[in-house]
């Protein structure tokens, strides 16, 4: 097994004169979750996106499981196993919830999404599909559409549509974001189980899940990542609780 599972070095992003990341390393372990917080504006999704893809960084580099991933596009590192959920939601609202995952599923194998209604009685497809919504305790809800669902389930589903392709590490930008505390806690105990499948890069604003939740903590401030730790050594850092836990 290939430890660190994500390791990113001296990644450097700027806008214009902002210095999003401002040389950041950190990396992800097998098993653990890691999460990332800090204020608004401090970076947090800059480097997600980094890490997934979607933006370039100017300098730095992005290992995962050993490899360099640096120069992928973010379908080809999703298909290395570098799981995502998504801050917009990419659900189609109007199709069920088991479409959804289905829809995921066929997607992540790189197949066209042409012929849909065929697709739906792909025995291996809806498997796995009832599988990963077992997994999110919404195998219930398999026909509901998926406007009616709740946020909370929403979130739910995605980490169902997620989990269809395997993912050896997740990133997740605030999934909490929105939930009552029912959702919360719901979503805390599904990460946890998570976990034991592939380590979870968090970002999260929800303090109680992150305290909850965390084997380390990185706090992020104006690119630069401050400090990293447990959560006792996080709560009890001087300088976190200066820039960040408002002391
Ligand atoms: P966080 O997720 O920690 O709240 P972000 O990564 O979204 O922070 O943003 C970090 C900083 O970079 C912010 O000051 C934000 O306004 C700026 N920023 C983010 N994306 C862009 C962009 N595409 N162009 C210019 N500035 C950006
Ligand atoms: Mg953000």
């Amino acid at each position: 097994m290939v430890d660190p599972v994500l390791d990113i070095r001296d990644i450097r992003k700027q806008f214009g004169a902002l210095k999003a990341s401002d040389g950041i390393s950190l990396d992800l372990k097998q098993g653990e979750i890691h999460a990332l917080i800090g204020p608004n504006g401090a970076g947090k999704s800059t480097l997600i996106g980094q890490i997934a893809g979607r933006l370039k960084p100017d300098s730095g580099s992005v290992h995962f499981l050993g490899q360099d991933i640096s120069t992928q596009s973010t379908v080809q590192r999703a298909r290395l196993g570098l799981g995502r959920t998504f801050q917009v939601s990419a659900l189609a609202m109007e199709n069920t919830v088991l479409e959804n995952v289905v829809l995921g599923a066929l997607g992540n194998r790189g197949k066209a999404f042409g012929f849909f209604k065929p697709v739906m009685h792909d025995k291996e497809l809806l498997l796995q599909a009832r599988a990963a919504l077992e997994r999110v305790e919404l195998i219930d809800d398999e026909a509901c559409i998926t406007a009616e669902l709740s946020h909370g389930q929403r979130r739910q589903l995605e980490v169902a549509v997620a989990l269809t392709m395997q993912p050896k590490a997740f990133l997740m930008d605030e999934p909490m974001a929105g939930m009552g505390a029912d959702g919360s806690k719901k979503l805390t105990k599904l990460l946890r189980e998570l976990s034991n499948d592939a380590p979870i890069l968090l970002v999260e604003h929800d303090m109680d899940a992150v305290f909850a939740l965390a084997d380390r903590i990185s706090v992020l401030v104006y690119g630069k990542i401050i400090a990293t730790g447990s959560v006792d050594e996080i709560r009890a850092n001087p300088d976190v609780r200066t820039a960040y836990l408002g002391d």
